[in-house]
């Protein structure tokens, strides 16, 4: 019944290869339902576009999943706008001149120190208009920081993450929303490793707008939304041309992207409580574990609310990109906080702004579970790192590679 590529495929191949897979913050595993929905779309022909029967069969399914996407956030249709991705939901979102109740158009940006690239980047924003907002020792938005940035200045576009990439820890949100609506800004929430983590309607978060990934809830990588509320004006298309999503992003939809992303959301909603309650026990067991095997382990942001499926840890004197090595010639896929740059190993900045210096900062493994995560997965996990850790922390790294 399944060829090459099925979900049995590719269980039999980890299980021959002897895999285990512990970076879903990276990615997730494509979905069942997604890879069934994306083939059904793949055979349908028309535009969403076009006026005929054709065209709009493709625009019903298109619709649909917008529909669904707005019920998985709390969020209404016309509110969704569709993407290549997360990367580019955010750098959508972080354009000058959107205005909010107060009227006055935003011409500066505040993001927080931890955030992800893209929006590091500013988006669309010039560089001299970006300013950062610090993190305590913990990774959570210092909001005492951000009060001395916007108070008594034009409002600004303020971007922070609900969850962190690499440390999991989870974002005040809604402090922020209230200290920027206050001041006459907008919010800007990436949700992007959050959503289908944890449960959260945009309402309540009181974001203005709000970007979220495919390829983190089981759908394919390449499709995203950015979800703009209705309490945004002036919003610009930096991408025009055929007057796609209400003239917000032109170009042909992703139809079989996108009904891959709805099929992926739907199933990822109907089990979310469940698996967040096993992701976190799995996740507390992995700690415990790792703390048996070395007790100097450094867990961080564990002191806050952090993602149910995500662990950050160093150890002193580990040096992560050898220790991933380590990891996957054991068969165990993990990464490392830090990011490689022209051969260097750069520190992890998320690290970097909690405070932590260079060699700690360049020390960080992130494990990351996801909802077929196993019990003997997390063993396997702890074995390999019993066997590892010892040699990792004495030796030099190619005595490491070469005894692994
Ligand atoms: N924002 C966060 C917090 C992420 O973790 C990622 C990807 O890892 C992105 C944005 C970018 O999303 P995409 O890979 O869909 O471009």
């Amino acid at each position: 019944m399944y060829g090459v590529g099925s979900i049995q495929f590719k269980v039999l191949f980890y299980a021959m290869n002897n895999r285990v897979y512990l970076d879903w913050n990276a990615t997730t595993p494509l979905r069942r339902e997604a890879r069934e929905a994306m083939v059904a779309a793949l055979d349908v022909c028309g535009n969403p576009s076009s006026v005929h029967a054709e065209g709009r069969a493709v625009r019903m399914l298109v619709e649909r999943v917008r529909h669904a996407i707005a019920d998985a956030i709390g969020g209404q249709a016309q509110q969704v706008i569709f993407t290549s991705g997360g990367t580019e939901a955010n750098v959508l979102a972080l354009q000058p001149g959107l205005r909010g109740p107060s009227g006055t158009p935003v011409e500066r940006l505040l993001v927080s120190a931890i955030e992800h690239a893209s929006v590091l980047e500013g988006g669309q924003f010039p560089a001299a208009q970006v300013d950062t907002i610090r993190v305590t020792a913990s990774g959570v938005l210092d909001l005492d920081h951000l009060r001395t940035l916007i108070i008594g200045q034009p409002p600004a576009l303020v971007s922070v993450m609900l969850a962190n990439n690499e440390s999991g820890a989870l974002q005040p949100v809604r402090d922020v929303a209230a200290m920027v609506h206050e001041a006459g800004g907008l919010l800007h929430v990436d949700a992007v490793q959050a959503f289908g983590k944890i449960k959260f309607y945009i309402n309540e978060l009181e974001a203005d707008l709000l970007s979220i990934s495919a390829h983190k809830v089981g759908g394919p990588k390449g499709v995203g939304a950015l979800i703009l509320s209705d309490r945004v004006a002036n919003f610009h298309a930096p991408i025009r041309g055929g007057g796609q999503e209400k003239g917000r992003r032109a170009g042909t939809e992703n139809v079989s992207g996108i009904a891959g992303f709805g099929a992926a959301v739907t199933a990822s909603t109907a089990t979310q409580e469940a698996d967040t309650a096993r992701m976190k026990s799995l996740r507390d067991r992995l700690e415990a574990g790792l703390r048996a095997a070395t007790p100097n382990a450094i867990i961080f942001s564990a002191d806050v609310p952090r993602l149910p499926n995500t662990t950050l840890f160093t150890v002193p004197g580990l040096r992560a990109e050898t220790a991933v090595i380590g990891f996957d010639l054991e068969g165990v896929a993990v990464s490392s906080g830090s990011a490689c740059s022209s051969g260097k190993v750069q520190p992890s900045h998320v690290l970097t702004a909690m405070g932590l210096g260079p060699d700690l900062a360049r020390g960080g493994i992130r494990v990351s579970l996801g909802w077929s995560t196993t019990d003997l997965d997390v063993d396997r996990f702890i074995q390999t790192w019993r066997k590892l850790s010892g040699a990792l922390l004495k030796k030099d790294d190619e005595t490491v590679l070469e005894r692994f």
